[in-house]
């Protein structure tokens, strides 16, 4: 019986995390711990239906909850984690809050399954050391990450790795077209459903940025070794290449269930899905990066490994995604502002806890005084 405490269950990683949890049965799992920001509606109808004993949330409205220990803010967030006594923690909270709960999270279970990608590239090697140090497995629940670790099972370390993107919704318009693109263009994902901050992610290919930060550190790998291409469809996740030419590729739907369900139940398989029947009609064609059309993709590759510069590319971007999803920039200007930005952080590494939120802070604050 796996003790689960969910960090982030209203988002769209914590609502499919809950549909896994159904599929892998009450005799298997149990959620001890359920968190969330400001959705109350849906958060108190998931309290309804799974019952945990301990719950938190950003919001501190009264009328949460009646049957359970509800605790309020960050706080009140990391009191649920503490109190409920997890075996496993699913960190599936979006921002760089999420480095904040993971840190903390190290200390009370023993397996973190890991959504949050601002927990690797905001909090580097700091968040790695303390997870070996603790002996916290960490499960990657990124498409990608998980993709790789799996090709990696039981393997030597490879020469190369390989990340696929979708292109976002942006992938056939022309750099004049990106430039200006809409909110709603941005929002139409082709492929995946997901929340808004990753979806305009996606089309900038911020997300692929730092998804090479993120198989950087969790693999131990260079980002130059770290391939990136266009995979359409979704089906080929990542894969690697070893010395002998042999690649591994791992396919399966555009389904972020399967990646979530692997995360709790590795090294077992348990949750049954139908995955791709008609292999004969499985189109697994990969596409160059057009790089002009992704500066964004150019910059994480170019601060890799720096991360003064990883914590502020991070929040630059969060930053410059409000201001474009509020009108206020044009979609071009999201990579202008994440330039600017880290033109005036300076490069440092081997930084603290208190190192890390200073930069992060300076960051915003820089992001938001950017002249366009
Ligand atoms: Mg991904």
């Amino acid at each position: 019986m796996i003790r689960l405490a969910i960090i982030g269950s209203t988002g769209s990683i914590g609502k499919q995390c809950l549909e896994v949890v159904d599929k892998l049965g009450k005799d298997k799992i149990e959620i001890v711990a359920m968190t969330c920001g400001y959705n109350l509606e849906l958060f108190k109808k998931q309290i309804q239906k799974y019952r945990p004993e301990y719950t938190a949330s950003m919001s501190d409205r009264e009328d949460i909850s009646e049957n359970t220990n509800h605790f309020t803010g960050e706080g009140g967030i990391k009191k649920a984690i503490q109190i409920s006594d997890p075996d496993y923690i699913m960190m599936s909270v979006s921002g760089s809050i999420g480095l904040k709960y993971s840190l903390f999270s190290l200390d009370y279970c023993k397996r973190l399954c890991l959504a949050n990608k601002e927990t690797i590239v905001c909090g580097g090697g700091y968040f790695l050391n303390k997870a070996k140090m603790k002996k916290v497995k960490i499960l990657p629940v990124d498409s990608e990450h998980s993709s790789i670790f799996q090709t990696l099972l039981g393997d030597v370390k490879p020469e190369e790795i390989f990340l696929t993107a979708s292109g976002g919704s942006l992938r056939d318009k022309n750099p004049e077209e990106i430039q200006n693109a809409t909110v709603n263009e941005v929002l139409k994902h082709p492929v995946w459903s997901m929340g808004k901050r990753i979806t305009v992610d996606s089309s900038t290919m911020v997300n692929k940025g730092l998804e090479i930060i993120e198989a950087s550190y969790l693999f131990d790998f260079p980002q130059e070794k770290i391939k990136t291409y266009i995979c359409r469809n979704s089906f080929i996740h990542g894969g690697v290449k070893f010395i002998d030419g042999s690649m591994k590729f791992h396919i399966g739907k555009p389904d972020m269930k399967l990646p979530i369900a692997y995360s709790l139940t590795y090294p077992e398989r348990v949750v049954k899905e139908e995955g791709i029947n008609n292999l004969d009609e499985l189109n697994l064609n990969l596409e160059k990066i057009d790089i002009k059309k992704y500066p964004s993709l150019k910059i994480a590759r170019e601060i890799c490994g720096i991360h003064s510069l990883q914590i502020a590319y991070n929040a630059a971007d969060e930053e410059a995604v409000k201001m474009f999803l509020n009108n206020k920039i044009k979609f071009g200007q999201i990579s202008v502002i994440i330039s600017k930005t880290l033109d005036r952080i300076p490069e440092l590494n081997n930084l603290n806890y208190n190192d890390i939120f200073k930069i992060e802070n300076t960051a915003r604050i820089l992001a938001n005084e950017v002249n366009l």
